[in-house]
């Protein structure tokens, strides 16, 4: 087997700044040992998101050249629709400045008290729109993909019964719609595969309840069901998109992952009437439905992005370059959810630290220790984004506690990866050394983008 090249050459190019160890120790302690409040400029490789973090080819720049910049009936919201429409089928397409614009117009119409929304596992934004409305979001990850160092194709899968039952609990009249998260983000970048959207679909019909998809990394999903799913190896990544947005009567967005582009995203749906309702709102919180919140030419950018990701050279190298990283850490011991995700590898801090308990943020401490030691920067995804305060202050934590190392799209290169993976596993071998945290400020909600820290 040959080595997997980039399917790529670089273009243009953008300099890193070095920092050194010392440096870091200030900056990293001057943020409130938290990432999300770094410069940009003091971060060597920057793993926090690879939301909106793509980067772009030619073909889009050149797209962007081309933006038709008109208020209504642009040329390119015109292209831009085709391209969703050749995809997912659907008849009504809005567009949104990111995912979660199309979220909040989605949850104000359907949303408020009284209301439940299933989805295999809630995104954080998803979760914060649902909550705001007033209503209440739930999860239902099948039980295997709660192990993590168990490997399992699909880990990202909706556990069926527990959604029927919970139909039944709730009465199908509270429930506006299900939702399924492709590739299931907060569980591990984990796919989902065809049968369970099918099934997740089938108990929808059977309550009478619509299924909407969070396609975010639908791409990857669909790449992820060709290699492993029984009946698909033969079929194109186009053609399996299709056929997962068959299953759906509404898809909600985010352009920044799997359309390849730094802001931008979407909300589409088959029924006339919830799409004039939430075209209304879009005129009020966005923008005129042929723009929605965008320029013309970041349209034609997601138009252009949505074909190339469906490239099976680039998800081949996309899929295998992230497992890459999995698979290094893994022979070195370190624990990672099993098998590698499709746009990051998740460090299980459970099985790093264990000594730290979830309270004491074990996840952030690794965080900060990756920062300091190799200038990386990550994401906690564990108590300190999910945890929550219970009457007698309390935490009520999460399942896992997970660093998330996300790899933005055709930005870094095998020898970046090389570099990230000899930080981490450096850092393991030094994890004795590591202590946990206390928050001294954190907000209401979405408290990770905000929270300030102590070391214990
Ligand atoms: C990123 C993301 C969102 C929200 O999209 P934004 O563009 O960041 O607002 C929603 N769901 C999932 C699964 C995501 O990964």
């Amino acid at each position: 087997m040959r080595t997997i090249i980039e399917p790529f050459k670089i273009k243009s190019v953008e300099p890193i700044r070095f920092t050194t160890k010392k440096e870091r120790e200030i900056i990293l302690k001057d943020a409130g040992y938290n990432p999300f409040l770094i410069h940009s400029d003091d971060v060597l490789i920057d793993l926090l998101t690879d939301s909106g973090t793509s980067a772009m080819s030619a073909a889009q720049w050149a797209g962007i050249m081309q933006g038709d910049e008109s208020y209504a009936g642009s040329r390119s919201f015109y292209r831009f629709e085709e391209a969703i429409r050749k995809i997912t089928g659907m008849k009504f397409i809005i567009p949104t400045h990111q995912g979660r614009a199309a979220e909040k117009i989605l949850f104000s119409i359907v949303g408020g008290k009284g209301k439940y929304f299933p989805n295999n596992t809630h995104f954080d934004t998803t979760r914060a729109n649902i909550e705001f409305s007033g209503a209440e979001a739930d999860d239902f990850l099948n039980e295997i993909g709660k192990h993590p160092e168990i490997r399992a194709d699909f880990k990202g899968n909706m556990d069926i019964q527990k959604l029927e039952k919970f139909i039944q609990e709730k009465g199908k009249e509270n429930i506006p719609l299900c939702m399924i998260t492709i590739t299931n983000n907060s569980g591990g970048g984990q796919p989902v595969s065809m049968q369970n959207i099918r099934e997740t679909k089938e108990v929808c019909t059977k309550y009478g309840i619509p299924l909407f998809i969070d396609a975010c990394r639908f791409a990857e999903n669909a790449y992820f069901i060709k290699t492993r799913e029984a009946g698909y190896e033969h079929k194109s990544p186009l053609e399996i998109a299709k056929e997962i947005f068959s299953y759906a009567d509404g898809v909600t967005m985010s352009a920044k992952k799997d359309a390849l582009v730094n802001i931008g995203g979407f909300l589409a749906m088959q029924d006339e009437r919830l799409a004039t309702q939430c075209r209304n709102l879009l005129i009020v919180t966005e923008g005129f439905p042929t723009y929605g919140g965008l320029a013309g030419r970041d349209l034609e950018a997601v138009a252009q992005g949505l074909e190339e990701v469906l490239d099976e050279n680039y998800l081949h190298y996309r899929i295998r370059s992230v497992a890459y990283l999995g698979d290094k850490l893994v022979a070195a011991g370190v624990p990672i959810i099993e098998p590698p995700g499709g746009h990051a590898i998740y460090l299980d801090a459970k099985r790093f630290l264990p000594e730290i308990p979830p309270h004491q943020f074990p996840g952030q401490a690794i965080v900060c220790a990756l920062y300091i030691e190799g200038g990386i920067r990550s994401v906690e995804i564990g108590s300190v984004m999910f945890g929550k305060n219970d009457e007698n202050g309390n935490m009520i934590s999460p399942p896992m506690e997970l660093v998330r190392l996300a790899i933005p799209r055709r930005v870094y290169t095998q020898s970046h990866i090389d570099y990230v993976s000899e930080v981490v596993i450096e850092t393991f071998k030094q994890r004795e050394k590591m202590r946990g945290f206390k928050f001294t400020y954190e907000a209401p909600m979405l408290r990770h983008f905000t929270a300030r820290f102590e070391h214990i």
